[in-house]
């Protein structure tokens, strides 16, 4: 037991500050005693205390502190408080970034690009990876980018279609696939009108393909289908 010397309490060692500078490594006020002091000191004088905290926030000391207690036995409840104020900062977060970036637009440009140079292989790692990782998000981004058709519209049409090509009735795949001894025409093809831009309809990227070669020409693919049938039957 230790007395306080200033409310003169009698406590055990644990109920006092740690002191290197104490000849029991403890200090002569109690915790609650020093808390309270150093509240008013505080209060009497802010700027020390933003100053003290700005200090203490840079040392080796607290950089020490905080990994011990990382890596102490509380290290899991730790990293699920981090998770949650996280998560209750997420949108706060995100708009400061984002007013701060729209606030001063020519910095924030600079600083991508100098960040992106310094770590552009890295970057281009990154993103590699998370493409094939999304790789369904990223087909649909580029069909709604290039073709204005929404993850919703696309799921529709290809339901209304049994997952099958509007030419010739194939089951799609969402893209062709390498095989051995060449490629399936399998995958899904937006198909759009090249004059207006307004999607067709699905079909497979055979299809696809042969509508290319036939410039969407419907009396040339007549012609085409006239000849087949006419050499069909001639045989
Ligand atoms: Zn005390
Ligand atoms: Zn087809
Ligand atoms: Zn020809």
């Amino acid at each position: 037991m230790k007395r306080c010397t200033k409310c003169e309490v009698e406590k055990p060692l644990e109920g006092f500050h740690k002191s290197a500078r104490s000849p029991d490594g403890r200090q002569y006020w109690c915790k609650p005693c020093a808390i309270a002091a150093a509240r008013e000191r505080a209060l009497r004088n802010p700027d020390a205390k933003r100053e003290a905290d700005r200090k203490y926030a840079a040392s080796e000391k607290n950089k020490a502190n905080r990994k011990a207690r990382r890596e102490g036995p509380q290290r899991e409840v730790i990293l699920e408080q981090k998770r949650q104020s996280w998560e209750r900062h997420k949108e706060e977060n995100a708009r400061r970034a984002r007013e701060a970036r729209a606030a001063e637009p020519e910095r924030f440009k600079e600083y991508y690009q100098r960040k992106y140079a310094a770590n552009k292989e890295k970057i281009l790692a990154q993103n590699r990876k998370w493409a094939v990782a999304n790789r369904e998000r990223v087909r649909a981004y580029r069909r709604q980018r290039s073709y204005g058709i929404t993850p919703e519209e696309f799921d529709r049409k290809i339901l209304d279609q049994n997952g099958r090509c509007e030419i010739c009735g194939i089951e799609m795949h969402l893209m062709d696939e390498r095989i051995k001894g060449g490629t399936t025409r399998t995958g899904i093809c937006v198909d759009h009108c090249h004059k207006t831009g307004v999607v067709r309809g699905l079909i497979c990227s055979g299809c696809n393909k042969g509508l290319g070669y036939f410039k969407d020409d419907p009396a040339r693919l007549k012609a085409a289908a006239g000849y087949i049938a006419k050499y069909q039957q001639s045989s």
